[in-house]
């Protein structure tokens, strides 16, 4: 195939196969954040570069590497959105949906861009579900966010399957204390360090804590630790975080070279990862950012949240078998119908029958054919009956109802009669009918 009828390298299609996982998915996080009283939040796909290079910060990876930034026909530099946080507060900015201290809970779900190496867990557009909360300072809404997104493993069977990593970065001051003491520490045995790092040393120092790289992290073992430079406020902030996931039970491991990729992020951050995935083991990153929004030139304004990568849940949910088994209910009923007359009649019907039952799956053959095709077509689709419109069963105002799984008996209904016999057939909405 010549390439440009080619989709673009790292950037999937999600066939018919894999939508019910999808929505699934994304169906069991809707109403979860229903429950905890979270709305949704819809944003444009693009916003202009200024916004992610001055949110997200230069010297991080998403900036320097991985966007896709154009030139529109106005001359103005656009970019795919990395990350979702940067445009929600972009929108609740200029909506004035934080001003005087209004507190919002928000969630979002759609495409996100970076040019990475795409491989298993990585790809060029990906998808993120997200949360964030603005104007609430305290360590107990980001227990809730923990909360809820564990609340979200457990519906999803996937418990046993992530754990729990958190780490306290402190203020901007402790940071930068922090950091004056890891770049002495560090610029003592700038040779033994690996390029990226020795990169980063004056770049972004912090990242050099998550190098991949051995010996880097060999070098790290005796290097100042972040949670030694938290102050008092900071150390009571994580406190209370703690003490709010004990006392909901939920099990975490402290990591201080837990910092993320994202400049934004003070005191709290968490990651979950899990060990099935192979390299991209994280399926859901967050932390607070009290400072972003000052960035962009609002007020200062709290702010907690965190995304989830929706490819790698559902890669996630595939690998562990933890689907539930009936997303893909088969359609109801599949009507052939003979002949001209028939089809009108079976037009009419099936429109209906539609009325009737609003979840009712009714596939209408298409392109006429003869018995033997259509019935064939029928039993491929999958459908549980056959509704069968001849001429004799037209003129008797009946249809045939035949089952093409199991060995209930073939019967005559009465058109009149057919929406009741239905109800009786068929399985009610709501059990496995809710797809
Ligand atoms: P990673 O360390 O895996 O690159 P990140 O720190 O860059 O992740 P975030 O910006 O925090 O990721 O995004 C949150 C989540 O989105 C990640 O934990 C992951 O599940 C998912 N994600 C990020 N980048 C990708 C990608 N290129 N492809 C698929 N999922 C991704
Ligand atoms: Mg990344």
């Amino acid at each position: 195939m010549s390439k440009s009828l080619q989709a673009i390298r790292g950037m999937n299609d999600i066939l018919p196969e894999q939508t019910p996982a999808w929505r699934y998915l994304e169906r069991t996080f809707a109403t979860l954040l229903d429950g905890y009283g979270y709305h949704e939040i819809r944003l444009p796909i693009m916003e202009f570069t200024e916004l992610f290079a001055r949110g997200i910060g230069e010297g991080t990876d998403v900036v320097d590497k991985e966007m896709y930034t154009f030139l529109d026909r106005n001359e103005e530099s656009l970019t795919l959105r990395p990350e979702g946080t940067a445009g929600c507060v972009r929108a609740v900015l200029e909506h004035g949906m934080t001003g005087g201290g209004q507190v919002q809970k928000l969630w979002y779900a759609g495409p996100m861009f970076r040019y990475e190496k795409p491989q298993k867990g990585r790809y060029r557009q990906f998808h993120q579900i997200g949360v964030e909360v603005f104007n609430l300072p305290g360590p107990d809404i980001d227990a809730e966010l923990i909360v809820l997104t564990a609340r979200l493993w457990q519906r999803l069977g996937l418990t046993d399957a992530v754990t729990l990593q958190l780490n306290s970065l402190g203020s901007s001051a402790d940071r930068g204390r922090y950091r004056e003491a890891l770049v002495a520490y560090l610029q003592e045995r700038f040779e033994q360090l690996d390029e990226d790092s020795q990169r980063r040393l004056t770049t972004n120092p912090l990242r050099i804590l998550d190098s991949k790289n051995a010996q880097t992290q060999a070098l790290l073992q005796d290097a100042p630790t972040l949670a030694d430079y938290l102050d008092d406020e900071s150390r009571a902030h994580f406190d209370g975080l703690k003490a709010r996931l004990d006392a909901a039970g939920i099990r975490y491991q402290i990591n201080p070279k837990l910092v993320r990729g994202l400049d934004y992020y003070g005191r709290t951050v968490f990651e979950w990862v899990t060990d099935k995935l192979g390299a991209q083991g994280t399926v859901c990153a967050g932390g607070r950012y009290d400072g972003l929004i000052t960035q962009f030139g609002g007020k200062p304004t709290p702010g907690v949240g965190f995304a989830m990568g929706v490819e790698r849940l559902v890669l996630l949910l595939e690998t562990l078998a933890c689907l539930p088994g009936d997303l893909q209910r088969p359609a109801d009923l599949y009507l052939c119908a003979f002949g001209e007359a028939a089809e009108l009649a079976g037009l009419k019907l099936a429109e209906q029958l539609r009325d009737a039952r609003p979840d009712l799956r009714l596939l209408v053959n298409a392109g006429a054919g003869s018995f033997k095709s259509q019935f064939k077509k029928a039993d491929k689709s999958g459908a549980l009956w056959a509704m069968i419109l001849g001429e004799d069963e037209l003129a008797a105002q009946q249809v045939a109802l035949k089952p093409l799984r199991g060995d209930a008996p073939q019967e005559k209904v009465d058109f009149a009669a057919l929406a009741a016999r239905l109800d009786e057939i068929l399985p009610p909405a709501g059990f496995g009918r809710g797809n």
